[in-house]
């Protein structure tokens, strides 16, 4: 059975770690450094990404975790996790991962619309999924080797256009919405298929 590690520094990992149990996976909150080793795949919860970018570094965790995912252990990132794993943060100078091939922008949806929900269409998944936005960044710009897998039709949020919400590199799987949040484990799953048989 594969060892998931949720990263518990702060944010929502409870909802991350009950998702994949319920998938049958085993799961470790991950603390200290020393969480990593054996772990066979890492999520990153939403919260605060530059909180958890500072606990990261504070703890010594950020460069361990870079390398893991370097070398091919599968990631997933939700909303701060998805801040955390981009290269670029438009105006933002925050510890980060940086491995995912993207430019996000932090609380794009504004003020008024912080926080909604929506049925997205997702690469991949037979049905459209309920997908929670809580103050939620945008995926401004990918690189050649990301393949998007949803995006939000931003008329709806009082801008333009459709914006990328759901990505993924390799082994490196991030949404800006949070599907922790519903019963629906479809995400997770695809997550989890994500991991070597
Ligand atoms: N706005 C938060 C950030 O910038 C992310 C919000 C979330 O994870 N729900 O880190």
């Amino acid at each position: 059975m594969a060892l998931v590690g949720v990263l518990a520094l702060q944010g929502a990992f409870r909802e991350h770690a009950a998702a994949v149990s319920r998938l049958g996976a085993d799961v470790r909150e991950l603390r200290q450094r020393k969480h990593l080793d054996g772990i066979d795949a890492l999520i990153l919860p939403g919260g605060e990404s530059t909180v958890m970018g500072k606990l990261l570094t504070e703890l010594d965790m950020l460069e361990p975790v870079r390398q893991r995912i370097a070398a091919g252990m599968p990631v997933y990132g939700s909303c701060a996790g998805l801040i955390l794993l981009c290269e670029t943060i438009e105006e933002s100078d925050q510890p980060r991962i940086g491995l995912l091939h993207a430019s996000v922008r932090r609380n794009a949806f504004g003020r008024q619309v912080d926080s909604f929900e929506t049925d997205l269409a997702v690469k991949g998944l037979d049905a459209p999924l309920r997908a929670v936005f809580i103050r939620a960044p945008l995926i401004t710009a990918v690189g050649p080797d990301v393949d998007v897998l949803a995006r939000v039709d931003m008329a709806a949020h009082g801008g333009e256009g459709e914006r990328i919400v759901a990505v993924r590199q390799g082994n490196i799987l991030a949404t800006s919405f949070h599907p922790e949040l519903t019963p629906d484990t479809r995400l997770h799953s695809a997550f989890l298929d994500m991991l070597p048989a």
